[in-house]
């Protein structure tokens, strides 16, 4: 690891501030941040430390939506009373995430920023564009079996890693950060970056703002969701295919859907084609599969992970019968 100056700040403007000096990462739980550290793919010449920040709330909101502090941690959202009974798709999408230390760390803000566990990205021999821009792709013609099939470019097939983020990627929750130039709101669409010739660029978060929120808009029928992930073991595992979805189904007929996938995009996938099928068909399994079948064909397999794209087809039709029934 690198020295590097430690600050300890007591309220965002002082936290926006200190981001102003080039080479400033913030730093929440660590769960992330340190790893980077230690493996010498980060190394910031100042760490900010943003724990004594007020973002620690989960608030209702007047429309019916909630707001959720960035500190607020995994374990604290996945068991608030009200996220549980109106979003149960997001408690069970952190629930299934790391372990339950690991989430006691991890905050909000964090998560929607951890980096990708492509394991070439954290292994500094081999190339990696998203770790040294221009420098190759080791995983492209690699072992590749985790990586991605939907969003992928020629210079980066690396998954995004999150299931929170699935989850509000469905729920079309909005970022809210602040910094020099005062308050900004980001779609969740517009949050994580497709790679395209630019895999190091992930985020459109400017380096000297700081999440301070994230907001989740009142969707009556959320309490109808689910979220189901799909690993090599049922716990402390990242996602092969995950499905986060959102059902409003009135007499055997859909009337809204909410879809998004993870461990197969490079990026929260919303599943925009999926939903297009579901929205007016009635709830049965040839529509369900239809979806499925919509959205993954947009999906490219690389050697090892073609197997990615049944997975997920038949993780979103699980998902969806598990949420919907069958009419
Ligand atoms: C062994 C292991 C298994 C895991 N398994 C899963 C899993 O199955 N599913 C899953 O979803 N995740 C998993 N994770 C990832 C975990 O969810 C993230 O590490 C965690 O959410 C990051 O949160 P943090 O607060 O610790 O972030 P930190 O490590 O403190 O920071 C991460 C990044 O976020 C930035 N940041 C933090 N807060 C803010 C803010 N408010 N504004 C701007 N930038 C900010 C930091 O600068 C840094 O770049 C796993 C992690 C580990 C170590
Ligand atoms: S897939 Fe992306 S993160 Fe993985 S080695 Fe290639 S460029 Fe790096």
């Amino acid at each position: 690891m690198e020295p590097f100056k430690f600050i300890r700040v007591q309220d965002d403007q002082s936290a926006i501030r200190a981001a102003l000096t080039i080479g400033t990462k913030f730093i929440a739980g660590g769960t992330n941040m340190l790893d980077l550290m230690k493996l010498n793919i980060e190394a910031p010449k100042q760490v900010v430390d943003i724990n004594k920040l007020s973002l620690y709330q989960i608030e209702e909101l007047p429309n019916g939506g909630i707001r959720i502090g960035a500190l607020v941690k995994n374990s604290d959202l996945a068991y608030h009373p009200v996220i549980i009974k109106k979003y149960p798709v997001l408690s069970e999408a952190l629930l299934s995430g790391a372990s339950p230390q690991l989430r006691n760390m991890a905050s909000v803000g964090g998560n929607l920023m951890q980096r990708t566990r492509c394991p070439y990205f954290y292994n500094t021999d081999f190339a990696c564009n998203k770790r040294v821009p221009g420098s190759g792709c080791a995983a492209i013609d690699g072992y590749n079996r985790n990586n991605a099939i939907l969003g992928t470019s020629d210079k980066c097939i690396a998954t995004h890693p999150s299931d929170m983020c699935v989850a509000m990627a469905a729920l079309g929750a909005i970022i809210k950060v602040q910094g020099p130039k005062g308050l900004r709101t980001i779609p969740f669409n517009e949050f994580h970056l497709l790679p395209g010739q630019t895999p190091h660029l992930e985020h459109s978060l400017r380096q000297d703002e700081l999440i301070t929120h994230v907001e989740i808009p009142p969707i009556p029928y959320a309490t109808r969701s689910h979220y189901l992930k799909v690993r090599d073991r049922t716990s402390y595992e990242f996602a092969l295919a995950s499905a986060a979805v959102i059902l409003d189904i009135q007499n055997g007929r859909i009337q809204h859907a909410h879809v998004a996938l993870g461990g197969v995009g490079t990026k929260p996938w919303r599943a925009v084609l999926a939903e297009k099928v579901l929205t007016g068909a009635v709830a049965n399994e040839q529509t369900y599969r239809t979806a499925a079948e919509a959205t993954l064909s947009q999906a490219k397999g690389f050697k090892d992970n073609t197997f990615k794209i049944e997975l997920a087809k038949r993780t979103l039709v699980r998902a969806l019968t598990i949420t919907g029934g069958m009419s």
